[in-house]
This record gives C-alpha cells, structure tokens and sequence, in this order.
C-alpha cells in the first residue's frame, strides 16, 4: 500500500471510530430531520392585509389563499379574545403573533411609563396566550421614547433582568415575548437579529424569543446568517414585507428577494410563521395573491 493511500484508509478509520462514540442525535441515528423540501411556507398576515369589510371576510379570503397565520394588534386584545376565537372556529387559520399594542416602554426612565408597560404587557400576554399565539411582539425602545434609560451595560443587564420576569410569566400563560429588532432610523437599541438572539440567551428564560423583519433586516450584512445566528432555539416569528418601500413582497421588483434568508429558515426546519405586514400601492386583491406567488416561488427555490 502507498503511503498516501495508508494515510487516507487510517484517517477514515479514525474518522470512523470517533463518530461511533458520538451521542445518536449527532451521528443522524435519531429523530430525522425533515428534509428541506418538506419544511412548508406557513405564511400569515396581519389584520389589514387582506381584502374584506370585517374580520369573517378577510378569513375568509386568507383562507382562500391557504394563508395559516392570523396576526392581530395587542391593542384591545383582552376584550377582543371571544370574537377572535368565534371568528377562527373550524377554520385552517391561527393566531401566530400578536403585534405590540402595550403601552409605555420596558426601558423607560419614568416609573410610571415603566409601569403601564409592564400592567398593558401582561394584560396582552395573558390574552395572547388564551388565543394559543406564539408570542407578543414588542421592542425595547423606539428612538422617539424619552426619557429612555441610556445604551449602556447596565441597561442591557436591567433589560435582561425585567426580560426574564415577563417571560417566566409569559411561560406561565402558554406563550412567550418576542424581541423586534428594527433599523436604526426607527429603533437604534435593537437593530440585528443575532444581537437580539443574545439578548434572549442571557435573559435566560424560555419564554424569551426574538424574530426577524425583512424588512428591517435592511441592518443585517446577511439575511441568513441573521436566522442561523438565532437558530430555532431562539427565532419564534417573522415579518415580511418589500424591501424597498415596505409594501407588498414583488411590489418593489427585484429588490423584494428572501431566497437567502428562506434558506435558513428551511435549513432549519422553521416551524413558525412568515407573517405579512405591510401596506400596498396597488389594489389588494391583485398584490395580496400576487405577493403569497412569488414568495411560494422563492421558497421553493430556497
Ligand atoms: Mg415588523
């Protein structure tokens, strides 16, 4: 045998030898991954994305378009839980996130704006986790919310801190809280999805998860690395919207591209959803079904 080819059968005899000892889960023994092409595109939409004179209609319409996800604002949510639940019953849709709605901020300096973050907040968890969501939304500071604790290390610490209570709490109610990272024109606090993915590390709670935008994740150098770096551990929710003007997906043309993101998210086995939320330059009823097309076509090439 020549040297070259000793080395080559010794190596994957090593090779060998060293993945027999690996737990089962590693070497692929366990639970198969689902392949790529088996992971669906469960999308959902917001409130006012589709067209309909009242919330029978619009699910009507989702519904129609095989849409799985309904997204509704917090505001209000506590009284709305009925008529949401009425209004879903014997139908293919659920509710994915709720979106925001609370009010104050968690990061505010004056106690009472603390304060009516943290009684609104709970008020909405509670609700969202009787209508089975996967989480409520919420960002930690908008630019325009002031006074506003300072961006240091300290902060991140109490953040942290204050993240860990709610979500202990959002467990408790069957669902969780998502951190939102924006751009930097809307929210400088949180802007990438990997540094919100740390954040949820370190608030140490499973009812901490954070999402991505793809609208916002105009911040991130690469859309997918942005979904690995959160991981299924932590990325509980997407948004989606164009990626030029923020309306719908294929109105702004080329730019609206998700392929590089979508393929984490299959890669993955993303088992949230991709929820729409957006405006429109064009009549609903042509860019609404036009934008789910072209985001099937993609993610069938992801
Ligand atoms: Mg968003």
């Amino acid at each position: 045998m020549k040297r070259r080819d000793f080395l080559k059968t010794s190596l994957a005899g090593v090779a060998g030898a060293s993945l027999a000892t690996l737990p089962a889960v590693v070497t692929g023994c366990g639970p198969a991954a689902p392949k790529k092409a088996d992971v669906p595109l469960r999308l959902s939409f917001q409130e006012g994305i589709a067209p309909g004179a009242n919330l029978g209609e619009k699910l009507d319409y989702m519904e129609n378009l095989g849409i799985v996800g309904f997204e509704p604002g917090g505001r209000g949510l506590a009284g709305r839980v009925s008529e949401i639940e009425n209004a879903l019953r014997g139908r293919s849709i659920k509710v994915s996130a709720i979106c925001a709605g609370f009010g104050g901020f968690i990061l505010a300096e004056d106690p009472a704006v603390k304060n009516e973050f943290d009684t609104t907040m709970r008020e909405i968890v509670e609700a969202a986790g009787r209508l089975g969501s996967v989480g409520v939304i919420m960002v930690p500071a908008f630019n325009n919310q002031k006074p506003c604790k300072p961006h240091t290390l300290e902060t991140r610490d109490y953040l942290c801190e204050q993240l860990h209570a709610l979500g202990e709490f959002a467990l408790q109610c069957g669902t969780t809280v998502i951190l939102e990272p924006l751009n930097r024109r809307e929210a400088f606090y949180l802007r990438l999805v990997p540094d919100a993915a740390a954040i949820c590390r370190d608030a140490d709670s499973a009812g901490v998860k954070c999402m991505g935008d793809f609208w916002h994740m105009q911040e991130e150098a690469s859309d997918y690395a942005a979904f690995m770096a959160a991981g299924p551990k932590y990325l509980q929710h997407v948004h989606i919207a164009s990626r030029g003007r923020r309306v719908m997906p294929g109105e702004d043309g080329e730019v609206d591209n998700y392929v590089d993101g979508m393929r984490a998210l299959k890669e993955m086995a993303y088992p949230g959803y991709v929820s729409f939320e957006c405006g429109t330059k064009g009549e609903r009823t042509e860019t609404v079904p036009a934008a789910v097309a072209l985001l099937r076509s993609q993610w069938d090439q992801a």
